[in-house]
C-alpha cells in the first residue's frame, strides 16, 4: 500500500520501500521497531521535513522487520488512519468532508481561510496534493478502488489536512510563492 510493500517472512513481517524490491538486505538500513521507523523515515531523502505522511517522498535505502503487533503500529506511524479510512472507502462508507465546512471549523488564525475562494482552494490544492498519494475525496475526487481491492497507490482522502488548510490560509493572506518559502 502507498508506497511501502509489506512481506511475511518467517512469522515476521518485513516493510521496505516498494522501489526497494529486490534490493539484497545488506544493502538496507534494518530496523526493528515502529518507533525507529518513525524516526528514520521523517525526513525526505534530501533531510527535508514530511509536513504530511502520504506524500510521495517516503525515503528508500531501510527495512523493517517486525511482530504482526508492531506491524500495525507501523503502518499507523507511516500512514496514520490510512487502513480505517481506506477500508470505509472500499466497502463505500466513508464519509468526507467538504472544504466548507473544514473552513468553518477553523478557528484563530486559520479563520482566514474560510475568506478563500473556490478558485483559490482547488489552486492550492492541485499543487499540494498533486505530491500526494491520496484522492481528494472531499473535493469529489471518484476513487473506484483502493488499496484493499489491490491498488497500493489507491487512498483516500476524507478532509483536507491541516497542511493544506495552512497553505490556503498563506494564498489568502497573499503570502505563498514569495521568496523565503512558507512559515511552517
Ligand atoms: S489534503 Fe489530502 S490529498 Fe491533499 S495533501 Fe492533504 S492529505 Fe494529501
Amino acid at each position: 500500500m502507498g508506497e511501502i510493500m509489506v512481506t511475511p517472512h518467517g512469522g515476521l513481517f518485513e516493510v521496505r520501500h516498494a522501489l526497494d524490491e529486490g534490493r539484497s538486505s545488506e544493502t538496507l538500513t534494518t530496523l526493528v521497531t515502529p518507533d525507529g521507523l518513525r524516526d528514520h523515515t521523517r525526513l525526505t531523502e534530501g533531510g527535508e521535513h514530511r509536513p504530511v505522511h502520504t506524500l510521495r517522498n517516503l525515503r528508500r535505502g531501510w527495512r523493517a522487520v517486525l511482530s504482526a503487533g508492531d506491524l500495525q503500529r507501523a503502518i499507523h506511524t507511516l500512514y496514520p488512519a490510512v487502513i480505517e479510512e481506506g477500508y470505509a472507502a472500499h466497502t463505500h462508507t466513508l464519509r468526507a468532508t467538504p472544504w466548507p465546512t473544514t473552513a468553518r471549523r477553523q478557528t484563530g488564525i486559520y479563520s482566514k481561510v474560510q475568506k478563500a475562494t473556490p478558485e483559490q482552494v482547488e489552486h492550492v490544492a492541485q499543487e499540494i496534493c498533486g505530491g500526494c498519494l491520496k484522492t481528494r475525496v472531499w473535493a469529489g475526487e471518484r476513487l473506484s478502488q483502493t488499496f484493499f481491492g489491490g491498488v497500493p497507490g489507491a487512498i483516500p482522502c476524507a478532509e483536507a489536512c491541516t497542511f493544506l488548510v495552512a497553505e490556503i490560509r498563506e494564498e489568502v493572506a497573499g503570502k505563498r510563492g514569495q521568496a523565503g518559502g512558507h512559515s511552517h
